[in-house]
């Protein structure tokens, strides 16, 4: 099935920069149906976020309660998720990739009118609503994460009875990703009209090769900021765990062509784990590190949420303030640690991201052709770090006892 994806993303994408640049007119009618799998993904955004986080809070929980080891598994994600986000910020504001790509490219998808730069005021206000359904029924979901993390904390000092609710949210999130995995096999149709509309509005101001061009410097600057983000924390662990660098890379190596193949840090966990082992990791260390960190340690999809969402605001010429920034800052932070471990989870969770500096969500079909690719760039800097990580909160709690 992987193979047929694969091939049909190939298919699509080929097709897609054929009928964009040969019937413009035509592939702009069909706008439609890329706007139809946005609203596919937009659709699961909530519930997912609300699950994933309220099922990854409470799991801290069942072991032992918050124990020191959950505390430094909190810390290291936080650090590595901050960092790398800040690592991607430093790049997108040294190297500006964005800028001469013409706005077009990403308005071929939205209604020019929803394109406005945000208040600090009015963001901040809007994080804390009076009516949390109400919020939930505007799409505003930054509410909806901070509403989840104080229900998460709030089941986990309620105790006993509170384990129905968390058994459900571990259920529906379970479910949630099942469903994004169909939704995944739409990819192809979604990326053909998406990409499509995108190549058929720069041929006809005869674009293409200017934006393309761009668009390669913005792949070749993620990637840089994602072996930072792997260098960094090589030589941390070398400093602190004093395990030799290259010791270290080539025991990750299965857990990352793993991670290569799979798309998916989820997937990968299986390895991770052996991986951890032959690394010393102790047993209930890893068996309760790992799976956290999988879940809430996506510093590679963190890094492409916020170099995405600056990358956009170049292009359409929003002027990036401070604030705005740190609201990127922070809601990349917490969309890395909401989104999903699958393939293309990233995707669902940066709409949350692009919408804190309201973005149009469709802006997403100027990166669908890449991401496949980069995706599995970022889900072995994913697994890199969890291995860091595990590594770290071992060392730690080693040197405790
Ligand atoms: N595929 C990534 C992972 O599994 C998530 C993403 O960035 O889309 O870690």
């Amino acid at each position: 099935m992987k193979n047929y994806m694969f091939l049909a993303i190939l298919i699509s994408i080929s097709a897609a920069i054929f009928f964009g640049a040969f019937f413009p007119k035509e592939m702009i009618t069909i706008s439609w149906i890329g706007q139809l799998f946005i609203n596919l993904l937009k659709m699961i955004v909530l519930p997912l976020i609300f699950s994933a986080l309220v099922s990854a809070i409470t799991s801290l929980g069942g072991a032992k309660k918050i124990s020191s080891i959950g505390i430094y598994t909190f810390g290291y994600v936080m650090l590595s998720v901050s960092l790398a986000v800040i690592i991607g910020l430093i790049l997108l504001n040294v190297f500006k990739p964005g800028i001469g790509i013409p706005p077009s490219l990403i308005m071929a998808n939205a209604k020019p009118a929803e394109v406005t730069p945000m208040l600090f005021s009015s963001y901040m206000l809007s994080l804390f609503p009076p009516n949390i359904v109400a919020a939930a029924a505007r799409y505003e979901i930054m509410p909806i994460v901070f509403f989840s993390i104080v229900f998460a904390l709030a089941c986990l000092s309620v105790g006993k009875s509170a384990n129905p609710l968390i058994d459900f949210f571990v259920g529906l999130r379970d479910t949630l990703i099942k469903m994004i995995t169909w939704l995944m096999y739409l990819t192809p149709i979604g990326l053909f009209s998406l990409l499509g509309t995108a190549v058929a509005q720069a041929a006809v101001e005869h674009l293409l090769l200017k934006s393309l061009g761009s668009m390669l410097l913005f792949i070749a600057i993620f990637l840089c900021g994602l072996l930072l983000q792997i260098l960094w924390q090589l030589i941390l662990i070398a400093w602190l765990v004093k395990l030799s660098p290259m010791e270290f890379i080539k025991t990750t190596g299965n857990a990352m062509l793993t991670a290569f193949a799979t798309s998916s840090s989820m997937a990968t966990l299986p390895v991770t784990l052996l991986v951890a082992k032959k690394q010393n990791v102790n047993d209930e260390i890893a068996r309760f590190v790992l799976p956290l960190a999988t879940t809430i340690n996506l510093a590679g999809t963190a890094m492409y949420e916020a170099v995405s969402a600056l990358f956009f605001c170049q292009v359409l010429g929003f002027d990036l303030s401070i604030p705005a920034q740190i609201g990127v800052f922070i809601t990349a932070i917490l969309a890395g640690m909401g989104a999903t471990g699958i393939p293309e989870g990233g995707l669902v969770t940066m709409v949350m991201v692009l919408r804190s500096v309201n973005v149009p969500a469709s802006a997403i079909g100027l990166l669908l052709p890449f991401d496949r690719i980069l995706d599995r760039f970022r889900t072995m800097t994913n697994v890199f770090g969890d291995l860091c990580c595990a590594v770290t909160v071992n060392h730690l709690q080693k040197k405790k006892r």
